[in-house]
């Protein structure tokens, strides 16, 4: 058996073609190809207005860059995530603050993040982890009563549903990322969605330099080739040939979502008679995306070694944040997030992609089966 990763990109001759078509096109840049991407992740998740940009990362420091975080306030996320998740918020001078996660569902505490409020809060940053929506309607009766704003970081949820509603439409922004192991990849990609037009126009600014053409909002115009720098924003551009392998990906992502799911379902099958393997939580009325299969093992480290030895790509989502030294040496030294150890010490992430055979996935079940449920 060939070494399985855990996830891994799904390009085939169509999308080659729509790249190989930008690249004889007069565009490589931004071009034509950006807003129709924005358009199709818009309309699929039903949201207004969409930003798309270098990165997920780079969606999240738009974001908060939008959001008007700056030194002095404090924006609450969970330690079970990418690092990302609150880099973004370092990156704009605020302070990080970390909730401790659902022991069920592995994603934000509301009640937890009610406890961290204080009046510097601003935001929250709720990330659906693995592709299984947060409890939104709770942190967004938060949010309401402190007046906070609702960042959703769904690198990990495009094509999940929350309560009838696809993510990506249900805050005041949500962020994307299409790295490969994602549901759908540019390559390096992100994207940032909206319905409020002045989050909007903030996260163009952020995109490009903080410079706009538009004659309604500049102070002065000198010319047809006058434009201002109004704010300090990045270069966070994505090109043209990344967003003709968007949009060309976007016309499979039903599928391929549909097929994660057809790989969880053979998971939780397969486990449920072992009951030293805890298999995800299965929320009421939502429907995760399974951008990740996260088991829990008590012998977590025993199977970890054992199934990369069998050339299985195991993988762990996510060591807390606060741990980390950088973490650690700034400020955090005393945090502790009891459910989020407990999970980090039992967390195991099985490989789940379109693409992974029966006959790997198998593979996979049988390594499971004999390394943790002795
Ligand atoms: C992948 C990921 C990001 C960052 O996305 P990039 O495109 O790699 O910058 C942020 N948050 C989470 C939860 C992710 O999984």
């Amino acid at each position: 058996m060939k070494y399985i990763p855990y996830g891994k990109q799904n390009i085939d001759e169509d999308d080659i073609k729509a790249v190989v078509e930008v690249l004889k096109s007069d565009y490589v840049t931004t071009g034509p190809k950006v807003s129709e991407f924005e358009k199709k992740v818009a309309d699929y998740c039903g949201a207004e207005y969409a930003v798309a940009i270098a990165n997920g990362t780079a969606a999240l420091h738009a974001a908060c860059m939008a959001a008007g975080i700056g030194p002095g306030d404090e924006v609450i996320t969970t330690p079970i995530t990418f690092v990302a998740s609150s880099n973004c918020v370092l990156y704009c001078g605020g302070t990080p603050v970390f909730a401790d996660i659902d022991p069920h569902t592995y994603n934000i505490d509301p009640e937890d993040i009610e406890r961290k409020i204080t009046p510097k809060t601003k935001a929250v940053i709720a990330v659906h982890l693995t592709g299984q929506p947060c409890d939104m309607e709770r942190i967004h009766a938060i949010a309401k009563k402190y007046n906070l704003l609702v960042i959703e970081d769904a690198a990990h949820a495009l094509g999940a549903e929350y309560k009838g509603q696809k993510i990506g439409s249900i805050s005041d922004m949500t962020t994307f990322s299409f790295h490969p192991v994602k549901h759908i990849t540019t390559g390096e990609g992100g994207m940032i969605l909206t319905n409020n037009k002045d989050l909007y126009e903030k996260l163009l600014l952020a995109r490009t330099h903080g410079i706009t053409k538009n004659q309604d909002v500049m102070e002065r115009c000198d010319g047809g080739w006058y434009y201002e720098q109004q704010s300090l924003g990045y270069n966070y551009r994505i090109t043209d040939i990344q967003c003709a392998l968007g949009i060309s990906q976007m016309n499979k992502l039903d599928r391929f979502v549909e097929e994660r799911r057809k790989i969880a379902g053979i998971y939780d099958e397969a486990f449920k008679n072992c009951p030293q393997v805890t298999v995800p939580y299965q929320m009421d009325e939502c429907k995760n995306s399974y951008h990740l299969y996260v088991i829990q093992v008590k012998n977590r480290k025993e199977v970890f070694d054992k199934m990369r030895e069998a050339g299985i790509g195991v993988i762990v989502h996510y060591i807390p944040v606060y741990t980390q030294p950088y973490y650690r040496h700034n400020g955090y030294d005393s945090v502790i997030c009891k459910n989020a150890e407990r999970y980090y010490a039992s967390a195991l992430s099985l490989p789940i992609y379109p693409g992974l055979t029966e006959d790997e996935q198998q593979y996979v079940i049988d390594k499971v089966l004999e390394y943790a449920c002795l």
